[in-house]
């Protein structure tokens, strides 16, 4: 029998990605802290990237992101997880203002789920700026250069090469 191919999550398990980051507090704390608490509720790390310290995206802040991506195998649903995800970004401390982007100490984002494409008021998957965050691709990149997004046929290697994200970003630690 042909052995559970490196790209397909085990028997029912859903396969998501999450990006996980902040750039207040302790960061590279509240990084381990958050990937604890996703392996101890959401499912088991198959893998996780590098850290990227990347300039804050779509608004100013004085304060660089510390970003990285993990690759979770879990038996939970999408709405579930991102149910957990806000659980454990409470915990952290974040707060949010409702004003738009802002400095947090913790996000947590569902990228991919499966090859499924939800759209629902609560939860896009994939996540909608996958293609222009390179704090998401480069990542991505580094852990499954060949999975392919499922909405433009591009592989992330791909996706990495073409975004035109000119936002400062430089690995700071090897996964
Ligand atoms: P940001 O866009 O900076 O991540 P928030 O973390 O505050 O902002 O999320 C705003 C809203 O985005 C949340 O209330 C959540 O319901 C929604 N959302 C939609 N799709 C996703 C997704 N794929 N992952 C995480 N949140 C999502
Ligand atoms: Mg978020």
């Amino acid at each position: 029998m042909k052995s559970a191919s490196a790209t397909t999550a085990p028997n029912s398990l859903n396969r998501v990605f999450l990006g996980i980051g902040g750039n207040l507090g302790d960061r590279l704390g509240n990084l381990r802290r958050a990937i604890e608490l996703i392996g101890e509720r959401i499912g088991r790390i198959e893998k996780g990237s590098s850290i990227y310290l990347s300039e804050p995206w779509g608004f100013k802040h004085a304060k660089y992101f510390t970003n990285i991506v993990a690759e979770i195998y879990t038996t939970f649903s999408a709405d579930e997880v991102l149910t957990k995800a806000f659980e454990i970004e409470a915990e952290l401390k974040r707060t949010r203002s409702g004003n738009g982007y802002e400095g947090r100490t913790m996000d947590i984002d569902i990228l991919f789920f499966n090859n499924e494409i939800v759209n629902t008021e609560r939860l896009v998957v994939p996540h909608p700026h996958i293609c222009q965050r390179l704090f998401v691709l480069l990542p991505m990149a580094e852990i499954e250069p060949n999975f392919v997004h499922p909405q433009n046929g591009k592989t992330m290697l791909e996706l990495s090469e073409i975004c035109t994200d000119n936002g400062k970003i430089k690995k700071i630690s090897s996964n």
